[in-house]
């Protein structure tokens, strides 16, 4: 065995020694060969990356990270802008092919050019056609000028953000078979030049939600616009079309997170505006300086009546001598009075039952209902928005009712309170010289509000 392995050591010996200058040879030619192939790849990779500098394409369920810079225009833009991309990317993820680019206008370049040669073929050419029809003001990009753009399935372009820099933003929304314009403003001049403010236009596309969205405007903004205004108008009785302006204001929290808030906005539909205004204690209010969302006032009746049984969870039954709590409060109302919602609301029970008689009970908001009781006749169905003052019905003495009164109850965060003392739902409205700055900071707001 050794003798093989000592023989066979010394055969390659004589082998490579015979075949030096061939081996050496071999030795460098490959050498010479991956270098080359080096050289080769990393070129390649150089034009790959300049490539993709240029038109950024992410797949998947990948976000574009933008760099956010602390202060100055900049970082309003590429918050909104980032806001607008995330939100679209959201909505269409349940998509399959949803391609999101991203390209910093050269020298000469225009749009139907940039959209076709950096989508990598992924757009329908009339999608471009059809934009630049209905927007021709989209023909001016400039240099330098940031386009960023979402492409969904069958080559459809969803969603155009053109970054003007420094001030302004517009977003082109598909909508059916034509696309919306939105408009998004950058200005230092309101809040004391303090804080930023952003002002947003647009156009209704879908809900009012969808449409507030898909402009960038942050949810907590969307949510008290419709809280404020969600009894003066129906948001689902608004038209396509119908316009909007939101201004609001951000700052930066101390983790470098964005806290966005509204300072005031307007909409308008069938010929008529709704505005919502910020005042100085953080609460909305409309033009006159009357509380949005959360007025009510405190009897169901248009004059106040005698209480003839008060609110007392702890009562006993005179009879029984058990425990028998009173919910609401009794007024002393003769049959046929006029019973009023005490607050603007929606109607969710209009019925009979045989303790409670016919009643109605409307919600407020989602912590707050009210009822009323025993009542002759209903004015209003299951469904309806009323709002504060409004007739519900007649009172009456139906149900288990030992004479004619009005049983009118509280309830908040699913609790009964005491009706006549509860100071969660005071009507408010600015007065004085809260109102004289209220109504200074209104005027001059009211211009930004502008759908222009
Ligand atoms: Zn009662």
């Amino acid at each position: 065995m050794r003798s093989i392995i000592v023989s066979s050591i010394k055969l390659l010996y004589r082998y490579m020694y015979k075949h030096y200058f061939v081996m050496v040879f071999v030795f460098l030619l490959m050498i010479v060969i991956v270098m080359v192939c080096e050289v080769f790849t990393s070129c390649m990779l150089n034009k790959n990356k300049k490539n993709s500098s240029k038109a950024l394409l992410i797949k998947n369920h990948e976000f574009h990270q933008f760099e956010i810079m602390k202060n100055g225009k900049f970082f309003n833009n590429v918050m909104v802008h980032s806001n607008i991309l995330k939100k679209h990317w959201c909505f269409n993820e349940s998509l399959r092919d949803i391609n999101m680019y991203n390209y910093t206008v050269s020298q000469n370049e225009i749009l139907s050019k940039i959209l076709i040669k950096y989508s990598n073929n992924g757009i329908d050419a009339s999608e471009i056609t059809l934009l630049l029809q209905q927007y021709p003001v989209l023909r001016q990009i400039k240099t330098g000028q940031i386009l960023s753009w979402i492409i969904i399935t069958k080559k459809k372009l969803q969603c155009l953000v053109w970054d003007i820099f420094p001030q302004e933003i517009r977003v082109y929304n598909r909508m059916n078979t034509s696309f919306t314009e939105g408009i998004i403003r950058f200005s230092n001049q309101l809040n004391d030049g303090l804080s930023p403010s952003i002002l947003f236009i647009g156009k209704l596309s879908g809900t009012f939600i969808d449409s507030a969205r898909s402009l960038g405007i942050e949810e907590n903004c969307i949510m008290d616009i419709t809280n404020a205004l969600q009894y003066q108008l129906d948001f689902h009785k608004l038209h396509q079309g119908d316009r909007f302006s939101v201004l609001i204001s951000i700052m930066m929290n101390d983790d470098h997170s964005i806290k966005s808030k509204l300072l005031g906005a307007r909409l308008c539909t069938a010929g008529k505006d709704y505005y919502v205004f910020r005042a100085n204690n953080g609460k909305l209010y409309d033009r006159e300086a009357v509380r949005l969302g959360g007025n009510f006032i405190r009897f169901p009746t248009l004059k106040p009546f005698r209480v003839s049984s008060n609110f007392n969870l702890n009562r006993l039954n005179p009879v029984t001598g058990q425990v028998s709590p009173h919910a609401g409060v009794d007024f002393a109302v003769p049959i046929g009075t006029p019973v009023v919602s005490v607050g603007d609301g929606e109607v969710i029970v209009s019925a009979y039952s045989k303790i409670a008689g016919n009643y109605v009970a409307i919600r407020h908001n989602c912590h707050c209902t009210t009822r009323y009781m025993h009542l002759k006749k209903l004015l209003v169905k299951p469904g309806q928005r009323v709002k504060l003052g409004d007739n519900i019905a007649l009172s009456g003495n139906t149900g288990r009712s030992t004479g004619p009164h009005l049983h009118f109850e509280i309830w908040i965060n699913h609790r009964p309170v005491n009706p006549l003392t509860t100071t969660l739902l005071n009507f408010e409205k600015l007065l004085g010289h809260e109102r004289t700055i209220y109504l200074n900071q209104v005027k001059e707001m009211l211009p930004h509000l502008c759908f222009d």
